[in-house]
């Protein structure tokens, strides 16, 4: 038997990705499996990018790339920052990490002491936690619900600082709830922060294009107050359908930045020389296809609400961004179909997958355990055909 440091076996294992493996492996049995666990878009890379890509081998840019990334793709996500977000951010404050996964990965590894706290909102997204503890840090979590459409109140962070509190991850829109904080709300998280100036804060905007509020993104570090100590985790994986590209970045104050990037020449070195030179084609390319997909998602959107609305116990509210649905399905838990019982989220992803044929994720995983996150990237057609299907199974599971 070969030891496995604590630190790995401390580590949980992501939920999001664990459950798409199981519907891909039971799909490739035969299984008809409508995948709604994993959070990806389900569009192809648009073809300026791919092309962009095919140009780069040729051009052979098939060698080391600068730790932090080619300079003519740090200074196209500068100028990104600088034209969608009015953020003045230099090539040297931006790093470019292996997915945003990565670059949020390194930006703890770069900041976070054994002891220090890292207060995360919760539902939150599953690798947060366990990025947090891998480096040293201790998570704090702060549980909002439905009833509060899932935000951070400023009461509630407030009493989440301690003089240990070292950072704070804020995810707008939000994974998994697809929550959006308006500009008002935002300002009112910053007035408490602008009282701890010892914290860090850490604006996952991921899901930045992916929003239907009709209002202009408001980036978290576009207020003043705290621009200096904000850093921004943004990447090409959802906006562009680039997620097996692996191109992520932080934009971070010039310390944070040259940490990242020392840590990074030590473990990963610069990222693939030409999913670079893709990211690069996205960033400066036409933003059409950015949009276009915006408007399927919304689609989407509203479908998926309008059907899950209608499951019984199921309480749903409308999310403003990113592409899930995170019912509040406890309704449920303590049924059985006879063969089977429900006791929790996982059980009832579990119960989902093998009676109805639909991966979904467990709202454990994100710490809210009343709750399923449902990802709605994928066909109008295989949303209707999955909710029929959760509709059917749900309807045979009986109150023990
Ligand atoms: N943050 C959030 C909130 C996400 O949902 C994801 C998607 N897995 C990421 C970061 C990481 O994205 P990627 O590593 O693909 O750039
Ligand atoms: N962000 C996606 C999700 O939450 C991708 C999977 C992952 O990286 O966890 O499902």
């Amino acid at each position: 038997m070969q030891k496995i440091s604590n630190r790995v076996q401390a580590l949980a294992v992501s939920q999001t990705l664990a459950m798409s493996q199981k519907s891909a492996e039971l799909r490739a049995a035969g299984t008809d499996v409508i995948n709604m666990s994993v959070g990806e878009p389900d569009f192809n890379t648009p073809e300026h990018i791919k092309e962009a890509a095919v140009k780069a081998i040729a051009e052979n840019y098939t060698h080391y790339s600068p730790v932090p990334g080619y300079a003519s793709l740090r200074e196209a996500i500068a100028a990104k920052l600088d034209r969608e977000n009015r953020l003045h951010y230099t090539p040297a404050q931006i790093v470019v990490g292996n997915g945003a996964k990565h670059a949020l990965s390194n930006v703890l590894l770069a900041t976070v002491d054994p002891g220090d706290e890292v207060v995360i909102p919760t539902p939150a997204w599953v690798s947060y936690v366990e990025l947090v503890k891998l480096a040293g840090g201790t998570p704090v979590l702060v549980p909002s619900g439905i009833e509060n459409d899932f935000k951070l109140t400023p009461a509630q962070l407030e009493a989440s600082l301690t003089p240990r509190s070292r950072a704070i991850i804020i995810c707008s829109p939000s994974n998994p709830t697809g929550s959006v904080y308006t500009r008002e709300e935002l300002a009112a998280l910053v007035s408490v922060l602008e009282q701890h100036p010892e914290v860090l804060v850490i604006a996952d905007e991921i899901y930045e294009h992916i929003r239907y509020t009709g209002t202009d993104f408001v980036s978290l570090a576009s207020f003043d107050s705290i621009a200096d100590r904000t850093v921004v985790i943004n990447g090409v994986s959802k906006a562009y359908a680039m997620t097996g590209w692996r191109i992520g970045y932080c934009a971070a104050p010039a310390e944070i930045a040259k940490a990242v990037s020392k840590l990074q020449g030590q473990a990963t070195s610069g990222v693939s020389s030409i999913a670079q030179k893709a990211a690069e084609a996205a960033y400066t390319g036409s933003q059409e296809c950015v949009v276009e997909m915006c408007e399927a998602f919304r689609r989407r959107r509203d479908l998926i609400v309008s059907l899950a609305r209608q499951i019984p116990g199921w309480r749903v509210n409308e999310p403003q961004g990113a592409f899930y649905l995170f019912p509040e399905v406890s309704s449920y838990f303590g049924t059985t179909d006879g063969e089977r019982t429900v006791s929790d989220s996982s059980d009832l992803a579990m119960y989902l997958l093998e009676v109805a044929h639909v991966a979904t994720v467990g709202g454990g995983a994100f710490g809210a355990p009343d709750y399923l996150r449902l990802s709605y990237a994928t066909s109008d057609e295989n949303i209707v055909k999955a909710m029929e299907r959760i509709a059917d199974a749900l309807k045979r599971l009986k109150k023990i």
